[in-house]
């Protein structure tokens, strides 16, 4: 889960990606977005202490934000979006200390940006850096020169169009300067502000207040009576005076263009601004470009050292055009791009390479053969539907194979991939092996255990289950009968990963919703010793996966889809029930419920504490059975035990109990075919794809069911306009691009833990394009040199290692 920080982060970066995209479409479409934003900027700020003096700023800029112009509006949001940027790239949460344990290291270390030397690689390199400077800047994650050289301006500010003082306009951004005529600091609403009032010649009349209502140390040093200063920001009004609220300082003296940079505490901007030019001259030809030359050409973006020397402005005789400073104000210049692919290309690159270490990997081929098919096709009680058939198919033909299967089972709740994953288990056992079912919780082990064990006995095999609470003697016979291939199929939990257990005579292991396990993990279980034939490995996850994100997490896996449903399915009625209309919701229940339906109720997990959530779970219980009293209302919670955790759920699924509230534990692939309501409390603090999963607990049945989203969030706001996706749709897909666009993949799917390489500058939700630029070139350079043994690709294979570093990834050998 995300730290304190991280999430506040992303309450801020979320709707600004969502208003960025499509060309800052979305700027129209969303109300209020100013007072959204101003607030989660002045959280993020508040956060950071002094640091947070520049978020801070930005709020305050933020306050005219839905009166102003569009283009002063996209300016903001780029402006936003660059200071996420800068503080998402390097500061150190809790998170990911935490994640240095379990074998992660954050990407940024001291020295290991880049190729340079080591002794050229240090801050100190530079004219002016001394230990002082130098930890003020690792106070901000720049560690190394290649640091420098990847902190880039938030702001291109043409000096060269610069409007005189008299020639203002209302609500216009404007660069200007002015003398000071008169400076006030006073208190207002209880903060200190300070007033500088700015004439065309000494002793003139005041045409521009510039206004802060925050101040910080040295801010009103910086303004002398009688002396010249330069300011930019958008000219308001208040009262019958022209006024900049925060504007930014622009050092007067200056010509052309000024870029500003994000402010590091005790190093003044001339200072970093130096710096960045004395590190461009000096060393950004010897970093090392993770993009080959040929690479860069064929794609037709710039060399590294041309497109940093691009951003930090420091082309030789090169003063770019206002076009160009639009482009470099919006992020979209081709540096920036440059900047996104290299990061792109590196995570294609491990994909490509990792494929191409697998396709040498010897398998154990399992052939199914058609006579046990056709038994298992009269044993299922269910007639296969046509993308199921396909799905086993594709299995089939994998499986039979002497090269190990690495295939991804995507198919949406209730689309029937545990018969698929049977017919594949059905393949390793029918060839003599045995098979290994793992799902993410004991509850969803048991249920598949349910299932799939009379299929297995009636085909005369044995099967198993194996959990954290599986009593110790039955585990130790258990753990011996596998070890002696007396059992054929092991279905179990990440118990199923304790070194104790040992399937030697494994086929395949099938790993189900498993981005629940943090996508890449390694499957030990299968892991085999180099020179020895892998066993083959399926995974299943029902979070349909938008194509950005299988192909940067998936690539190297082949991909069966089941893209039908079981026949006789209708759609889930689904309807929102905002703030006061919530009461409505369960006069619906009560319907259901009497014409001898199940109910679902849903209550959140609250943020970092599961006490509130059990106390909440527990509240709502009781208050729905005083409200259903002739209807047996059970609960289940994180808290309870597995053992009645399992109690609970099968009072529920013989009918027992008639609503079951519960908390998210729920939510992975619980199978009650007669339950037909599903209720989720507070359904704004929820991701979509979470709703989606849901939701799909009900409607198993021919039977109409209704998922209803309850919430407290404000009619029109942000978050209940977000949750009409759910109404709008029941497409698995779009309701996963549309939770990827506005949350960001980092809450999807977990980035971190979806084992990939922070990503300072690409973000999978917007640069579908380069990516798949990215994926094509990474896969052309492996397949020419499939070692990446050419001389002109040591430096990318270089990047690429350092970014992946620590990252463990699925299939990768053991020792
Ligand atoms: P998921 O893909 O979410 O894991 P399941 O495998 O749990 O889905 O299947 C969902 C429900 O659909 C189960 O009750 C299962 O028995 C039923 N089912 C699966 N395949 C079919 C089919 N071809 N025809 C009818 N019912 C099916
Ligand atoms: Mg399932």
């Amino acid at each position: 889960m995300a730290s304190g920080f991280q999430t506040r982060l992303e309450r801020l970066q979320r709707p600004l990606r969502i208003a960025a995209r499509d060309n800052f479409r979305e700027l129209e479409a969303t109300p209020n977005l100013g007072v959204a934003l101003c607030r989660a900027a002045r959280e993020v700020g508040g956060a950071l202490g002094e640091q947070g003096r520049e978020l801070l700023d930005y709020a305050a800029k933020l306050e005219g934000f839905d009166d102003s112009s569009r283009v002063e509006r996209v300016r903001l949001v780029a402006l936003g979006l660059r200071l996420c940027a800068g503080l998402g790239s390097d500061r150190p949460t809790p998170t990911e200390r935490k994640s240095g344990r379990s074998g992660v290291t954050p990407r940024s270390r001291p020295g290991q940006a880049g190729g340079l030397a080591k002794e050229k690689s240090q801050l100190t390199a530079l004219r002016g850096v001394g230990p002082r400077v130098a930890e003020s800047l690792a106070r901000r994650g720049i560690h190394a020169i290649e640091d420098l050289l990847c902190f880039l301006p938030l702001e291109y500010i043409d000096r060269r169009r610069e409007t005189s003082l008299d020639r203002l306009v209302e609500g216009q951004p404007a660069t200007t300067s002015g003398v000071v005529i008169h400076k006030t600091t006073r208190r207002a609403r209880g903060r200190r502000m300070l007033e500088v009032g700015l004439a065309t010649a000494p002793g003139g009349r005041v045409l521009l207040a510039c206004v802060w209502f925050r101040t910080f140390p040295g801010l009103s040093d910086r303004f002398k009576e009688g002396e010249r200063v330069g300011v930019s920001g958008v000219v308001r009004r208040y009262r019958d005076q022209l006024q900049m609220v925060h504007p930014d300082l622009i050092d007067d003296g200056g010509h052309g263009v000024r870029r500003r940079y994000p402010e590091v505490e005790g190093v003044a901007p001339r200072v970093i601004e130096r710096l960045c030019a004395d590190a461009c001259a000096r060393f950004v030809d010897e970093v090392d470009d993770g993009v080959p030359a040929q690479v860069a050409r064929e794609a037709g973006l710039p060399a590294q050292a041309d497109a940093v020397r691009a951003l930090h402005l420091q082309q030789r005789d090169h003063e770019p055009a206002p076009e160009e400073l639009k482009l470099l104000n919006r992020g979209v210049h081709p540096a920036h791009q440059r900047l996104v692919f290299d990061e792109l290309f590196s995570l294609q690159l491990a994909v490509a390479l990792r494929k191409a270490a697998w396709g040498e990997r010897a398998g154990r081929p399992c052939a199914l053969s058609d006579a046990t098919w056709a038994r298992l096709r009269e044993i299922l009680p269910f007639t296969l539907t046509g993308a199921q058939r396909r799905c086993v198919e594709e299995l089939r033909r994998d499986m039979a194979l002497a090269r190990p299967m690495h295939r991804l089972l995507q198919g949406d709740v209730g689309s029937g991939k545990t018969a698929v994953a049977f017919a594949a288990a059905a393949a390793a056992i029918d060839a003599g092996m045995q098979a290994a079912v793992m799902a993410p919780t004991e509850i969803l082990a048991s249920q598949h255990l349910q299932t799939m064990e009379p299929w297995a006995r009636a085909l005369g095999w044995r099967a198993a289950m194996l959990t954290a609470s599986t009593p110790r003697g039955v585990k130790e016979s258990l753990l011996a009968l596998a070890d002696a291939g007396q059992i054929h199929l092991l279905v179990g939990t990440h118990a199923l990963l304790s070194p104790r257990v040992s399937l030697p005579d494994l086929g395949l292991a099938v790993v189900d919703e498993q981005h629940r396990f943090g996508v890449l993990q390694r499957v030990r279980l299968r892991e085999r010793p180099p020179g020895e034939p892998l066993p083959h490995l399926l995974l299943m996850t029902a979070t349909p996966i938008p194509r950005s994100m299988a192909l940067a997490v998936y690539g190297d896996l082949d991909l069966s889809v089941v893209d039908e449903k079981p026949p006789g399915r209708l759609p889930v009625q689904t309807r929102l029930y905002v703030g006061r209309e919530q009461r409505r919701a369960y006069d619906l229940v009560g319907e259901e419920l009497r014409q001898g339906s199940q109910a679902f109720v849903v209550c959140p997990l609250v943020e970092e504490s599961d006490k509130l959530d059990v106390a909440d779970a527990v509240g709502t219980a009781a208050r729905l059975q005083e409200l259903f009293a002739d209807h047996r209302v059970g609960l289940v919670h994180g808290r309870l035990g597995a053992r009645e955790r399992a109690e609970v759920m099968g009072a529920f699924r013989r009918h027992e109990i008639d609503l079951l509230v519960a908390t998210t534990v729920i939510e992975v692939g619980i199978d009650v075919p007669r339950a037909s309501v599903m209720v989720v409390e507070h359904a704004d603090r929820f991701g979509l794809a979470q709703l989606h999963q849901l939701r799909g607990r009900v409607g198993r049945d021919s039977k109409k069911s209704h998922c209803l989203l309850l919430t407290d969030a404000a009619p029109g706001s942000v978050a209940a306009e977000r949750l009409g996706v759910m109404v709008r749709t029941d497409d698995g897909f779009e309701i996963a691009e549309a939770d990827l666009r506005i949350r960001g993949p980092g809450e999807v799917f977990g980035t971190r833990q979806a084992g990939l390489p922070r990503l300072r500058f690409a973000d999978l939700g917007a640069h579908m394009r380069l990516l798949a630029l990215a994926q094509r070139h990474a896969a052309g350079t492996v397949e020419r040199d499939p070692e990446l043994a050419l001389p002109e690709h040591q430096a990318a294979l270089r990047v690429m290692r350092r970014r992946w570093e620590g990252i463990e990834l699925v299939g990768e050998e053991a020792g």
